[in-house]
């Protein structure tokens, strides 16, 4: 990157907020994609040329019009805690940190939507919204440090996606975008033009404010419930997740040992050596009735968090949940990594039981219900992060192969391209990549369709069909 552009960035954010230092290109040029050790060999050499942290759409008009002009590839990143390279520069140039851009602007009690600068953390928003009576719909389990733009372009569900579905189940109520262009202005997207930066790894376009729907504010209660095999457990924890009287925000299975890896829990009693737990979050009181159902299938409540204290602990249940089960089992044992996969609640058990067969513990299973689709009336599945014993590539693959085939959807998170994860969406992004960043330059290389020319999964066959259906 030559002086010129350097000083041109330096009279738009300030000296101080443009950083070339080896040690800090280094820290925000990666994300969390050591989950994968595919990845970690792939990607650990990738850096970029400066990081810029901006404070005012202004500011990233001048940004981007500078690296349109100059033919410069430009990486958004939010907090980085992408699990498969999303916010990491493939071709240098210039990193744009969102850290600075972060504010809260508007909470709407009347239409319960939430208006805020991209670089905004869930954690902040959630307790913000709570002050108003509200609530997130659902979030990473990263809420504390992800950022609502990093949630929308790179993430997928979380906590509450066993009531509110996924990013593509109508949270987001609008966005302003900028375009990768000399001269780029501000565009609203609404309804389906939404689709076009949803998981789209910033390829697309830049948000800079998004406007979200929130929830009326639940009293929850957390708590741990352990069974003497994966069978019990499936079955309570399906019942509570088809129960739709039953208000829920987590419904989550963790095959044994993996509760084992989960310290605090264990510290705080809340676990027993060689039984499998499931993680729930309900409403007030209804922990007290599942026991005469747990106890029928040998279950005991082994942890359990009044509302007065939720959120309020010194760990919250979520933080074992989604892919904080990963990272606790990694800890724990670095010879741990995972698959993502997707289960239909029909054919769960037999599949299950056929991967435990084959696998024996080289897979552990942990399920997360969600549901999925609910403009077309919404459907039950697991969504699935099992930890995958690692002995090599080949064998990683041919675990997930196996998953294939016998009809469990992967959504592949060793791959760094957006189009091998089943989960994009196809033509909403390519025309959206050719109307706002006709160059390629936003986050180039993640999209393999632009070098080979062909689609490398259908796109969202994760959910049983496209959504430009
Ligand atoms: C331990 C762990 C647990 C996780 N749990 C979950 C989970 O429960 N559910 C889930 O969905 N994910 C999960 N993830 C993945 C990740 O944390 C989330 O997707 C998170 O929301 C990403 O937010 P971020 O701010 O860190 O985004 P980043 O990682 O910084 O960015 C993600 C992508 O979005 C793009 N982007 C960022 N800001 C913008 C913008 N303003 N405009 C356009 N594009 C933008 C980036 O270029 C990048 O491609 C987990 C990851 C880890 C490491």
């Amino acid at each position: 990157m030559n002086q010129g552009i350097l000083e041109k960035l330096e009279g738009i954010v300030g000296a101080n907020q443009t950083f070339t230092d080896a040690r800090v290109l280094e820290t925000f040029s990666k994300d969390q994609y050591a989950f994968s050790p595919v990845l970690l060999e792939m990607l650990r050499d990738k850096r970029a040329e400066v990081m810029v942290a901006p404070d005012s759409s202004e500011q990233l008009q001048k940004i981007i019009s500078l690296a349109a002009l100059e033919n410069i590839p430009l990486t958004v990143r939010g907090a980085g805690s992408g699990n498969y390279g999303q916010a990491v520069p493939l071709h240098g140039g210039i990193l744009v940190s969102l850290h600075r851009f972060n504010s809260i602007l508007e909470i709407d009690v009347t239409t319960q939507t939430a208006r805020v600068q991209a670089g905004a953390r869930l954690g902040n928003l959630e307790r913000e919204a709570r002050k108003h009576g509200l609530e997130l719909r659902f979030y990473p389990s990263t809420w504390a440090t992800a950022t609502v733009g990093g949630f929308v372009g790179g993430g997928f569900g979380g906590v509450g996606s066993i009531q509110y579905g996924t990013l593509w189940d109508n949270l987001i109520v609008e966005t302003q975008v900028l375009p990768m262009s000399e001269n780029p202005q501000l565009e609203l997207l609404t309804g389906s033009d939404i689709f076009a930066v949803i998981h789209a790894y910033g390829t697309t376009a830049i948000m800079t404010e998004l406007t979200i729907r929130l929830a009326p504010a639940t009293n929850w209660e957390e708590c741990v419930f352990s069974f003497p095999n994966l069978g019990n457990a499936i079955a309570f924890a399906q019942e509570i997740a088809e129960n739709t009287s039953l208000k829920k925000r987590e419904v989550g299975i963790f095959e044994a040992p993996m509760p084992n890896y989960f310290k605090p829990l264990e510290a705080a009693g809340g676990v027993k050596d060689g039984r499998t737990a499931v993680i729930l979050e309900l409403e007030e009181n209804a922990s007290h009735d599942l026991q005469t159902r747990a106890h029928e299938l040998a279950g005991t409540l082994d942890y359990f968090n009044p509302h007065a204290t939720y959120h309020h602990s010194s760990f919250a249940l979520s933080d074992f949940t989604w892919n904080h089960t990963t990272l606790w089992a990694m800890k724990a044992d670095q010879t741990w990594t995972y698959t993502q996969a997707r289960f239909e609640v029909e054919k769960m058990l037999e599949q299950v039981h056929a991967i435990k067969e084959k696998f024996g513990d080289e897979v552990l299973m942990h399920l997360e219900f969600i549901r999925e689709r609910l403009s077309d009336g919404g459907v039950l599945i697991a969504a699935s992060l099992p930890l995958i014993r690692f002995s090599t590539k080949e064998r990683l693959f041919e675990i997930q192969a196996f998953f294939e085939a016998i009809g469990v959807q992967v959504a592949d998170p060793h791959t760094f391209y957006l189009d091998e994860d089943s989960r994009w969406s196809g033509e909403a992004v390519l025309n959206g990549v050719a109307q706002f960043n006709p160059k390629g330059l936003l986050n180039p290389g993640k999209l393999k369709v632009l070098h080979t020319g062909e689609h490398a999964v259908l796109a969202n066959s994760w959910f049983g069909k496209t959504k430009t259906d």
